[in-house]
Formats: structure tokens, sequence, C-alpha cells
């Protein structure tokens, strides 16, 4: 990795942030913003680049979750700033559906290209997660001629009515917003580290599924199966091994498309570029949002040809759908990602924190509080549980946010999640340096150790 930070990557915090600008802001967004978005930082930007992020008030914080596994290539990358201004000063907007051009073109070329499998494939680009996620659906009921599709516990889809039907969580994602969409299931997930039989494969997890699936809707009435490869707001699961391949030969022997929605797994975050690689599996669609453009707004379904042929011209689309500034944005960005190498970069990150915190782990001891630290690459977790509940795995919530907000208070963004609220999660700018990222980490030890 050989980056040029156009801002000093280092961390520097005022004792008592948020500082007046910030706290202005505060005070005027209460009275104009929708008291339903909440943020988790109460900062506001100045500016971004690599693995910093400063302030309005002048205070510098390591950022350690990329926006939400967005800015893999950090928030001000050289190469996608210089794309989007090329772009911005031809045209902004003419809308795919009406005078094509060809950056389109070129993204659903590159997106051919890098997933998984050599048949012939077809893109069809959108904006966010939860609209390529319910358009993936689409295709699949046309191609199909079938209606139910099938998602799993601890799912996280998105926050349209499709994809609130096909997340798990009730709060805060779903709760109060029903009724959602019918022909919708849950199916059991494999999650290790809380199974009741500890010996559960990956294979005999996914046929538990299966069961499910077979008994209560029949393999020939199923359409699609969407899953995360490994499950993000869910609490970065990893499913056993054998999990995901056997579930995509259930799906080849029925007829019935496999969705790999790889929102958040995408785009070298994990150290390949898509996190089905790490098992050999070749999903029938691929949901790509998140790390694609670099922050800008950008999401596709990518996937066999005959699949997405099947649907009728002018099935799929959207008004700014694949905008060209957005498609400008993730050619240089996969650019950045390939010349840099940050799938290996990647890799690295989870080597560091991994044999760090692997230490402090059995430091802690059998009753400490660390639970479990899992992911790939640099889509890494820790899942805390009550000190003492080495067997019972009592999920601890409070102490959780006790680190994240310790964190925060020296100047660590660092985010959580998970169906318990009990796992911390690291989704750093793969751009970040060795330094920046290791300063990080030594705050992140140190809450630990300071609640543990
Ligand atoms: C974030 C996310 C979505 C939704 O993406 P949006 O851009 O927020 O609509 C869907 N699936 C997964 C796995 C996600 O992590």
């Amino acid at each position: 990795m050989d980056i040029q930070y156009r801002l000093e990557q280092k961390r520097k915090v005022l004792k008592d942030f948020p500082g007046p600008r910030s706290l202005e802001l505060t005070a005027r967004r209460a009275a104009a913003v929708a008291a339903g978005v909440a943020s988790s930082v109460p900062v506001y930007v100045a500016d971004a680049d690599g693995g910093i992020i400063h302030d309005v008030d002048g205070n510098s914080f390591i950022d350690l979750g990329s926006g939400i596994a967005v800015t893999t290539v950090g928030a001000s990358d050289a190469a996608v700033v210089g794309a989007v201004k090329e772009q911005v000063e031809h045209f902004t907007h003419t809308c795919f559906m009406v005078t094509p051009y060809e950056g389109y073109v070129a993204v659903a070329e590159k997106l051919n290209e890098l997933t998984p499998g050599h048949h012939a494939k077809r893109t069809v680009l959108f904006n966010s997660g939860a609209e390529a996620v319910e358009n993936a659906i689409k295709i699949a009921r046309v191609a199909t001629g079938r209606s139910a599709v099938v998602a799993f516990d601890h799912a996280y889809h998105g926050r349209t009515n499709l994809t609130m039907g096909l997340t798990a969580k009730a709060m805060p994602y779903k709760y109060g917003f029903g009724p959602f969409a019918s022909e919708i299931y849950r199916a059991p997930m494999s999650y290790p580290f809380r199974e009741e039989n500890a010996q559960i494969t990956g294979k005999e997890a996914a046929e538990r599924a299966i069961l499910t699936m077979s008994k209560q809707i029949g393999a020939d009435q199923i359409a699609a199966i969407v899953i995360e490869p490994i499950q993000g707001e869910g609490g970065f699961i990893v499913p056993a091994e054998g999990f995901l391949p056997r579930l995509a030969e259930f799906a080849k022997e029925n007829g019935i498309v496999f969705i790999a929605d790889e929102v958040q797994s995408g785009f070298a975050r994990t150290g390949e570029w898509f996190a089905v690689q790490h098992e050999g599996v070749v999903p029938d669609l691929i949901t790509t949002a998140k790390g694609i453009a670099g922050g800008m707004p950008l999401s596709a379904v990518t996937g066999r040809a005959e699949l997405l042929d099947a649907v009728h011209g002018g099935g799929l689309g959207g008004t700014y759908g694949g905008n060209p500034v957005a498609c400008a944005a993730a050619l240089a960005a996969i650019e950045t990602m390939d010349s840099q190498d940050l799938r290996g970069r990647a890799r690295e990150i989870e080597a560091t924190v991994k044999e760090r915190f692997g230490k402090l782990q059995a430091e802690l001891g059998e009753n400490g509080i660390i639970g479990e630290i899992r992911g790939r690459g640099a889509m890494l977790a820790l899942e805390f549980v009550k000190r003492g509940s080495a067997q019972a795995k009592e999920p601890d919530a409070a102490t959780t946010k006790a680190i994240a907000d310790y964190c925060l208070k020296e100047g660590v963004i660092i985010l959580t999640c998970g169906t318990y609220g009990n796992v911390i999660r690291l989704l750093p700018p793969l751009v970040i340096n060795d330094e920046l990222l290791n300063d990080g980490l030594d705050v992140l030890e140190a809450a630990i150790r300071a609640v543990a």
C-alpha cells in the first residue's frame, strides 16, 4: 500500500467534545431533522481522509467503521475525487433509461468480471442496498414463476417494505412499520458461537434449514434463498464451514435462485472481492452496494444472464439507478482497491486484530468478557458476554456499549451490532495505515480492560 494522505493521520480530541459548533448544529438538527434518524457520534464532520475524520471544532477521530463499510478506499480517495470531478464537469445525470452512457456499461462489465463464476452474466444498477435486494427478488420471481422467498435468523437486508420483511430484528428496523410483504419465510442460521449443540457441522446446520424450507414451504414453491455470506447488522456471524455450499447446492437441485447479499461483505472487505469466495460458492445472483463506489450511492444486482434477461423490457430500472457520477466513482474505487492491493491489506488487518485480541481473550481467561473473536479480512467482530457466563454465554449489551462509549471519548469511532446488541464490529477503511490502526486498537484494548 502506497497512499498519499491529504490530512494528517493522527488522533486528537479535546476533553469536552462535542465543541461549540457541533452543539450548535445539534440544536439546529433537533429543530429540523426527523427524530427517527439517529446518529451514534455527537459531532459534525468537516473533512475526512484515509482513517481520519475531522469535526467542525478541530477534533480528529480514528474511523474504525467506514460509515458502515462504505469508505473502503477512504472518504476522499484521490482517484475517486478526480473521477467524480471529471464526470460532473460533463454531465451529472441524463437517466440511463432515457439517454444511456458508457460509465453504466463499464461498471456492469467490471461487476460481471469480478463476481464469482465464469458463466454469462448481466448487471443492473440501482442506488441503495435495499433497492438491489428488492430487485434481486423481483428477478428471481419472474425467472422462476414462484413467489416464496427464504431469509434467515439475524438477517439484515434493508429498510424498504420488502427488505424489512426479510430483515429479522424488530427494534429498531421493523417495529411499528408493518404490515410486511407476504411469502417471506425465515430459516434457522448457522451461528457457531450460539449453537445449542456445539458439535453441529455447517452441513448439518444447512440440513436443519432445508428441513424448515421443505416442511413449511415446499422446495418447488421457493423462488429465492437470500443470505448474507457473513451477516452484518445481525452480529458479523460467520456460518460454519459447509453451510453456504450445502444451501447453494440445495438451491441448484430445486431450481431456486441463490442470492448472496454482499452489500456489506463485498468489495475487498473480507480479503477477497466477495465473501462467498472463501468457500468457493458461486451465487446465481449477487447484490452489492456500500463499498462499491468510494462513498457515492450505487448498488447492483449481478448474476446469471438467463435470470436477469428473463425480465421483460422496462421491468427494471429507476430514475437515478447507475447515476453517471456514481459510476465514475465506482470504476475509480475498484481501480484503487486493485492497485493498492486492498484485499491483501484486509488480510493483514485480520491478522493484526486476531492476534492482539486473541491474546487479550486468553489473558482475561475462560470467564472473561470476550466470548468470541470472529470474521474475515477487515470485517471483524468481538462478541461480549457477562463475566463468568462462559457456559451460558449471556449477551452483555451494556458492557459492549460502555466499550464503544469509552473509545469514542478517546477519539475512536467504533460501531456495535448484533441481535443482542453485544458485538463490536471493526470495519476500518482498508487504506488506514498501521500506526493509526494500532493507535485505535490500543484504545479499544484499554476500553475492554477498563470494563473487564
Ligand atoms: C446495509 C445493508 C443493506 C441495505 O443497504 P442500504 O444501502 O442501506 O439500503 C442490505 N443488505 C446488507 C447485507 C446490508 O449490510
